[in-house]
């Protein structure tokens, strides 16, 4: 498949390109591109740059033409289809100084998918049986766009794929994965996640310092994720250091700056997290929630260690009957723990103060009762959400033996960032957590 006069070319380097007025409209949002470069970058590729091109040829030649000077491989999706403003083939002829034409065999199978379901060939769709002499089509099982894989004299590689991701995925993980990877795809990359709660993404970049973040290898860099602000080292091996001991190098730096905020790695979960912390003590855990909407449930899914949840209304002050001491959350923490024979109760209530979110926490444990108050950034359901993981976070710093992570202005964190709480109070010391019950 590749010209004989092709020079081998590692492809380090990536340029996607998404053409289609749909996605320039807003009609259609570019998800092809996303799902590339997720494979790119696991295959340790650099991908330069992300493009979305109107259905103008002067606008994807363009386009092409700076993707080729700037990277190893550019991939297009979209614009293969049979009508007049279906441009991609034609741009990419015309970057390659190529003229098309129809491929006997491509209009074969063309001809037969129409037949099949004896539908008349209309002669407008010949044009997705286009081959530029550089191409290879690239079967599509799915449609009735084949891809082309274009070998440049340079070894840099263009291949583009049809716009309906149904088509689109299928090709590139079957068809064109397993060839860029003959060719030499991509780089050994170590990546490292940190996940942190407590702290804002800003606060996080402040203490990390920009060097640390401007840096080319290691790449550490901040995402405020709707659960944790995540830091992310990734490198690639140099002449005389591996990957994975330039990864260690800033992970020690990532660690003394903000270790106390770290609560998981890599793919951990909140869940998942209290998990461990839970097993390592044997312990299980059960839930109280008023007021929240059963945010922290949500967060805690169907865990395992979670032996019992119950969600109140906060008007309802929590358990109906009798004369339970309706406003006192460490009664219901003591009580949850009891009725469900959980190790540790965890109750949590919230209330709308202002624009943010009061949250009272109260945990029952073996070693006596634990209370904190905090204010979550922001109210209503995005309050409620934060109130759920600062419960989780208030549970997980408990057991681990470690004070809770530290104070930040509640104004601090913008929309989607990690929660930020101010700790008023805490009553009740906490000795350190035992084994068992
Ligand atoms: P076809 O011949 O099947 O139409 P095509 O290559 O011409 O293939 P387009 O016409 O550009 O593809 O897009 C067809 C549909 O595919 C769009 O209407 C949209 O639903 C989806 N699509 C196109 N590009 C993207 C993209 N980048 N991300 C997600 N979906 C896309």
């Amino acid at each position: 498949m590749q010209l004989p006069h092709a020079p081998a070319r590692p492809l380090l380097t990536a340029v996607l390109l998404a053409v289609g007025s749909e996605l320039t409209t807003g009609e259609t949002r570019d998800t092809n591109s996303g799902d590339l470069a997720h494979s790119l970058a696991d295959a340790g590729v650099d991908v330069a740059w992300i493009a979305a091109l109107p259905d103008r040829l002067g606008a994807v030649t363009a386009a092409l033409s700076d993707a080729l000077a700037a990277a190893d491989f550019v991939t297009t999706t979209g614009g293969l289809g049979p009508t007049p403003d279906d441009l991609t083939r034609e741009a990419i002829a015309d970057v390659c100084g190529e003229q098309p034409a129809v491929d006997p065999e491509l209009e074969r199978w063309l001809r037969h998918l129409f037949e099949r379901r004896g539908i008349p060939f209309p002669e407008t769709n010949l044009k997705q049986a286009w081959l530029i002499p550089s191409s290879t089509a690239i079967p599509n099982d799915r449609g009735t766009a084949p891809g082309w894989w274009v070998d440049r004299p340079d070894g840099r590689v263009v291949v583009a794929l049809p716009g309906p991701p149904s088509e689109m995925r299928p090709m590139w993980q079957d068809w064109v994965l397993p060839r860029l990877r003959e060719r030499g795809l991509g780089q050994e990359r170590v990546t490292r996640t940190y996940r942190l709660t407590g702290i804002g993404e800003s606060a996080v970049a402040a203490l990390l310092g920009e060097p640390l973040l401007r840096a080319a290898n290691p790449i550490v860099a901040t995402y405020a994720r709707s659960e944790a602000v995540d830091v992310r080292i990734s490198a690639i091996a140099e002449a005389d250091r591996p990957a994975a001991a330039l990864v260690d190098e800033a992970e020690t730096v990532i660690l003394t700056a903000l270790g106390q905020y770290v609560w998981g790695r890599d793919d951990d979960t909140w869940a998942s997290v209290l998990g461990r912390d839970l097993a390592d003590l044997g312990w299980t855990a059960a839930l109280v929630e008023l007021g929240t909407g059963g945010a922290t449930t949500r967060l805690f899914g169907d865990a395992p260690w979670l032996k019992g949840a119950r969600t109140t209304a906060a008007d309802q002050r929590g358990e109906p009957g009798a004369d339970a001491p309706l406003l006192d959350l460490a009664n219901l923490s003591e009580q949850i723990r009891r009725e469900s024979g959980a190790s540790v109760g965890l109750a949590v209530r919230t209330a709308e103060s202002g624009v943010d979110t009061q949250v009272e926490l109260t945990l029952a444990s073996p070693s006596g009762v634990r209370e904190a108050n905090l204010t979550a950034f922001l109210g209503g359901a995005e309050g409620r959400r934060r109130a759920g993981i600062h419960a989780a976070a208030f549970l997980h710093f408990f057991l681990r033996g470690e004070a809770p992570a530290g104070e930040v202005p509640a104004g601090e964190a913008p929309a989607g960032e990690a929660p930020a709480g101010r700790t008023e109070i805490e009553k009740v010391s906490r000795p350190a957590p035992r084994s068992g019950q």
